[in-house]
């Protein structure tokens, strides 16, 4: 099962792919953001290379992304995947086509993302991710139960996204209209298209994605 979450920073992707890793244990979740922000951590060259337009929310080059995700595609097993940040381009999209049919596989459902813009700007002025897992909090709506330790993991040391202030907010909204929204049009196309109201509660959310995926036959009653 290949699902690709879909959707502006902030609408929620990367919350919605950890939940429901919980409910498909057999799920892996592949962000090339965080791939990418790994490789900023361990401060190889490459992430040398790419961080100053991470930063500032300018996209990645195409072959890439593509060499990354090819690569990552190939080491996994088990190809129950959520692409979650890919495709972001329509040359993306095309060539991730091509990337799957050489494995017999293709996208299964495409879940857009639907929020109004002034209620991203609010969650990522509030967002904060755990550092070792990636789980995302915001400082009001969604604290870790315990304050300071991660739902996810028990970790204790949580960063702000250098990209996650209004400047780069706004680069990334206006690049994901130039050149993300051209890929919503190729997926409706083709039909996988779901779109999902997610300016709802996290939970609600999730409840909708599983209702999909039951009814698409990719998800069993009661998991
Ligand atoms: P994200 O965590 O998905 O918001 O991604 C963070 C940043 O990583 C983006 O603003 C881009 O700079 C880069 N990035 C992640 N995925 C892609 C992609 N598919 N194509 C180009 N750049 C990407």
């Amino acid at each position: 099962m290949i699902l690709v979450f879909f959707g502006a920073p902030g609408s929620g992707k990367g919350t919605q792919a950890h939940e429901l890793k919980k409910a498909i244990k057999t799920l892996s979740h592949i962000s090339t953001g965080d791939l990418l922000r790994q490789e900023i951590t361990s401060d190889s060259a490459f992430g040398r290379s790419i961080k100053y337009k991470i930063d500032a929310g300018e996209f990645i080059t195409d072959d890439i992304i593509l060499q990354l995700v090819t690569d990552i595609l190939r080491k996994k097993s088990k190809k129950d995947i959520i692409f979650d940040g890919f495709p972001r381009t329509l040359n993306q999209a095309i060539a991730f086509d091509a990337l799957l049919g050489v494995e017999n596989l293709k996208v299964d459902v495409v879940f857009d993302f639907d929020i109004d813009v002034h209620e991203l700007i609010e969650r990522i002025s509030g967002r904060y991710v755990c550092q070792d897992c990636g789980a995302v909090y915001h400082k009001k709506n969604r604290k870790p139960r315990i304050d300071s330790v991660c739902d996810q993991c028990g970790g204790t040391r949580f960063i702000r996204r250098q990209d996650d202030t209004a400047q780069a907010l706004e680069t990334r909204l206006k690049i994901y209209r130039e050149q993300t929204l051209p890929v919503r049009d190729y997926y409706k196309d083709k039909g996988v298209l779901k779109k999902i109201n997610a300016s709802q509660t996290a939970a609600i959310v999730t409840e909708n994605i599983k209702e999909t995926l039951r009814s698409a036959g990719l998800m069993k009653e009661g998991e």
